[in-house]
């Protein structure tokens, strides 16, 4: 029998992200811009991150807190060495039902067969652009659209379910609205346009950045019809929404101009064992410590009860009604989104 934990505002924890590596072939500039993450850029040893032994053993712990879901992320979640292999002692574990990696992708002409075979259920791939010349700006490696491509295309034929996730930065990929609705319209699969956030400290984030919820719905409406769609489960972060005249959706992650914190069931763990509850939190909670001074299951479950239940994390809604922000937060990379 499942026992949620609620938090202050009465939020169960059901969603475990799990960042696997915080090093990455891209240079993405909304996330890890290169005048930061140059080539002298200092990655997590091996020794900090947690081994398989020790995320299959905190998965069992989250799966009594009703934790159903994982998502694996990154840095770049398929650089992390025999990926496939956590995710066939994951998927094993009683209680889970649903694992998903964010992923740029490039890595999955090679995996996805055997990610799949391992038991992933869902990919949710990063494309910023369909058109070369924006890509390679917003990648900041020159890096065209075609591996990625390639990637979407080998997970579909492995059988993965794809969702394909747009950060639109204003200045940066606004004119790729419309074509990469064009492109994923044909294709069927679903592509979810995301408000570039101001995670981290590096990006270059303010509000004029923003390209809003309301935007992207208009110029897509305007030549595609759209007609809303219900929220699939408790807490979906996509507003949802189909074309008229066919089967494909698209969906819109509005954190900045429509904050969904009232609704936030996730629990973040990042590659060296640091658990925070919320994107933009400044200090995590270590987990790694806990395993590795030999506390038992049950030390563990006490404090994870503990820390979730004073949970009053609600910084989008926070930054909507103009309250001031903190000023250190965590990276994107190393929490994975
Ligand atoms: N490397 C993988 C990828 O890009 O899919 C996984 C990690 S990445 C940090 C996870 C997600 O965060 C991606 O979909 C990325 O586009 C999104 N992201 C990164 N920085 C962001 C920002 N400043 N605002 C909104 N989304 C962001
Ligand atoms: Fe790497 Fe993903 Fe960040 Fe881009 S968004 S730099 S692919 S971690
Ligand atoms: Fe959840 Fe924090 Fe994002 Fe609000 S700001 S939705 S609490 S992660």
């Amino acid at each position: 029998m499942v026992n949620y934990v609620l938090d202050k505002y009465d939020r169960p924890m059901k969603d475990l992200r799990i960042s696997v590596i915080d090093q990455c072939n891209f240079r993405c500039t909304y996330c890890m811009p290169k005048e930061i993450f140059g080539d002298d850029y200092q990655f997590m040893p091996a020794q900090e991150l947690l081994s398989f032994d020790e995320l299959e053993r905190m998965v069992k712990i989250f799966a009594q807190f009703g934790t159903e879901k994982i998502r694996l992320t990154g840095g770049e979640p398929l650089m992390r060495k025999n990926l496939d292999e956590l995710i066939r002692r994951l998927s094993a574990i009683d209680g889970i039902k649903d694992i998903a990696v964010t992923t740029n992708a490039v890595f999955l002409v090679k995996q996805a067969k055997k990610l799949k075979a391992a038991g992933l259920n869902r990919v949710n791939i990063s494309l910023d652009a369909i058109e070369d010349e924006v890509f390679k700006q917003t990648n900041g490696r020159g890096i065209k659209t075609s591996p990625v491509i390639k990637g979407i295309e080998a997970a579909r034929e492995a059988g993965l379910n794809i969702k394909i996730n747009m950060v639109v930065k204003k200045g940066m990929n606004e004119s790729q609205i419309l074509p990469m609705a064009r492109y994923f319209k044909e294709t069927g699969d679903t592509l979810r346009f995301i408000e570039f956030m101001d995670v981290g400290n590096h990006n270059g984030w303010n509000m004029d950045t923003v390209i809003s919820k309301k935007e992207i719905i208009r110029q897509i409406h305007e030549e595609l019809p759209l007609e809303p769609l219900d929220a699939n489960y408790y807490g979906e972060v996509a507003s949802r929404y189909k074309y008229k005249d066919g089967n494909s959706e698209i969906g819109v992650i509005s954190s900045v101009t429509d904050a969904f914190c009232s609704t936030c069931t996730r629990i973040r763990l990042s590659a060296d064992g640091k658990l925070f509850t919320c994107l933009f939190a400044t200090e995590g909670y270590d987990l790694k410590e806990m395993i590795r001074s030999n506390q038992t299951d049950h030390e563990i479950i006490l404090q994870l009860i503990k820390i979730w239940t004073k949970r009053d994390d609600r910084y989008s809604d926070e930054r909507a009604e103009g309250k001031p922000q903190k000023k250190e937060k965590i990276e994107m990379s190393y929490i994975g989104g």
